[in-house]
């Protein structure tokens, strides 16, 4: 299968008629090729969208809904065939795929569809004198580059606020993960969305992402990937005067205290930690126990984390899958020898593991639990984002949000405890954007997402998101 990009509507080979291989992971073989398309291609994109762009932007809100519910609703009727396309790219479990990967893609849709029916805006009196009044009118053409873990979740989390606010997109997917989004295309046309307003370049991040970013008439670009690509990207859009909106990466603290609710910790600790094969940048990866529970909470970790079925991401019983790519096998593999290296005890997992039949090449790795880590090692301090995580004893409050606010990252956090009070205060000391007390990963759209420190800029989510791809404008009349 030859994927195509979607410029102006409709499906087109790149312009050089080059191809990558497009690898099942959980197979370890090649299933698709992917556009290894160009800036000649990006050029095409943007042409389109600068000519979609008079029409889209002034079409009235209620026929941009529309149009975007009609999307939601397409990718939800088409459920099995997309969470089929995005566990076969990603490894990903077939059953996390459909509960969660493309609900969320239509969930996306539908929320900034129908904000945008319900927008409104400031106004100033100036004593007696003036009325000043905001006006936010969409920015323009923008660029959203999209990683792999999450790929249509993410994918569509940049573009549904995009379009809703009236901007033209050119959007790039992870080259390694491209079928959701190659497949979003024809969604889009049959929802009704006019060629040019969405236009999906496939490809690598130093040609398309880069021929984005680099691109004078892109006025924004909202990036979510890794801290090492966002620093470039600000690199070369900062001194355009870019808007950027950066999410990166992260190393998120688990904080146990003893007074938790047991149970219903250890069973959210471990979804956290293995969910997506811990390929997703909220999952806890640091979890810190008070020093009284450590070793019943150590127990029953490693027991739940035993019990964790890994397989063929095809069947509907697997939790666990195959990590994305050889590539990032190795990576993870390799932290696994460092945590070693630092004197880390593998209390579980820390090897490959052999799937057998079809998927006996694929890039599975057990979910590795290691103990006896300083909080400041390499392995505690550097993002593995694969299934490893770290237990560690703590005994004050104060040591805890030390070693929990010890990293370069900032991202999310997760806090257990039946004192809220001690939840509360320990809350307004970590430094993450996104925290967590007594549960992980319960999202409400409208609520503000994203990280501080290396983590990232900017802020996803409610109007935040809508904010990012419209220009504001006070006016103000003299009375
Ligand atoms: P990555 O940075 O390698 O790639 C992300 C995207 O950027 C891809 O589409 C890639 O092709 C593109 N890209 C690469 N080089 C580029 C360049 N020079 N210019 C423009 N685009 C370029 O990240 P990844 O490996 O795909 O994803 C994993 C990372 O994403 C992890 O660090 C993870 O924590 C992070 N992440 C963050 C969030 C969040 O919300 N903060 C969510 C998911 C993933």
């Amino acid at each position: 299968m030859y994927l195509a990009n979607y410029i102006n509507g409709s499906y087109q080979a790149p312009l050089s008629q080059s191809y990558l291989p497009n690898i099942n992971p959980a197979l370890g073989s090649v299933y698709s090729h992917v556009p290894d398309s160009t800036a000649e291609d990006v050029e095409q994109a943007v042409i389109a969208a600068q000519n979609a762009f008079p029409l889209w932007s002034k079409t009235p809100a209620a026929e941009r809904s529309r149009i975007l519910l009609k999307i939601a609703d397409l990718i939800n009727e088409n459920l099995e065939q997309l969470a089929k396309a995005e566990s076969t790219d990603t490894g990903k479990p077939i059953t996390l795929a459909k509960n969660m990967d493309i609900p969320r893609a239509a969930a996306n849709f539908h929320f900034f569809a129908t904000a945008i029916l319900h927008s409104h805006t400031e106004a100033h009196h100036t004593d007696q004198t003036a009325l000043n009044y905001t006006l936010k009118q969409p920015i323009g053409l923008v660029g959203c580059i999209s990683p792999w873990n999450l790929p249509l979740y993410l994918f569509t989390w940049k573009i549904a606020p995009a379009l809703a606010a009236g901007c033209c997109i050119v959007a790039k997917p992870s080259e390694l993960t491209p079928l959701t989004a190659y497949l979003l295309g024809e969604i889009c046309t049959k929802a009704g969305l006019p060629a040019g307003v969405l236009n999906i370049v496939q490809g690598l991040g130093n040609k398309v992402g880069q021929a984005i970013v680099a691109h004078p008439k892109i006025k924004a670009i909202s990036f979510t990937g890794g801290t090492a690509t966002g620093k470039h990207i600000a690199s070369v859009a900062a001194p355009m005067f870019k808007k950027l909106s950066l999410e990166l990466g992260g190393k998120n603290p688990t904080i146990v205290f003893a007074d938790c609710n047991f149970e219903e910790t250890v069973q959210t600790a471990v979804r956290a930690a293995f969910t997506n094969q811990g390929q997703i940048c909220l999952c806890g990866s640091r979890i810190f126990i008070e020093r009284s529970i450590y070793d019943k909470f150590k127990t029953a970790f490693i027991a739940q984390t035993q019990a964790l079925k890994q397989g063929n991401p095809a069947d509907s019983s697997t939790q666990i899958g195959a990590t994305v790519s050889e590539a990032h096998y190795h990576k993870v593999l390799s932290y696994i020898n460092l945590a070693k290296e630092e004197g880390g005890k593998i209390l579980c997992g820390g090897t490959t593991l052999k799937v057998a039949g079809e998927c006996e090449n694929g890039y599975f790795i057990a979910p590795t639990v290691i103990e006896n880590l300083p909080f400041d090692c390499r392995t505690n301090q550097e993002e593995i984002f694969g299934a490893v995580v770290t237990l560690q004893p703590f005994d004050t409050t104060e040591e805890v949000i030390q070693y929990a606010n010890s990293t370069a990252y900032g991202l999310a956090a997760s806090i257990w405890t039946e004192n809220l009070r001690k939840a509360h205060q320990v809350a307004a000391q970590i430094e993450s954007g996104v925290i967590w007390l007594n549960c992980w990963l319960l999202r409400d759209l409208r609520t503000p997402f994203g990280g501080m420190k290396q983590s990232g800029v900017g802020r996803e989510g409610g109007w935040e998101a809508l904010d990012f791809f419209m220009e504001t404008k006070n006016i103000c009349v003299k009375l």
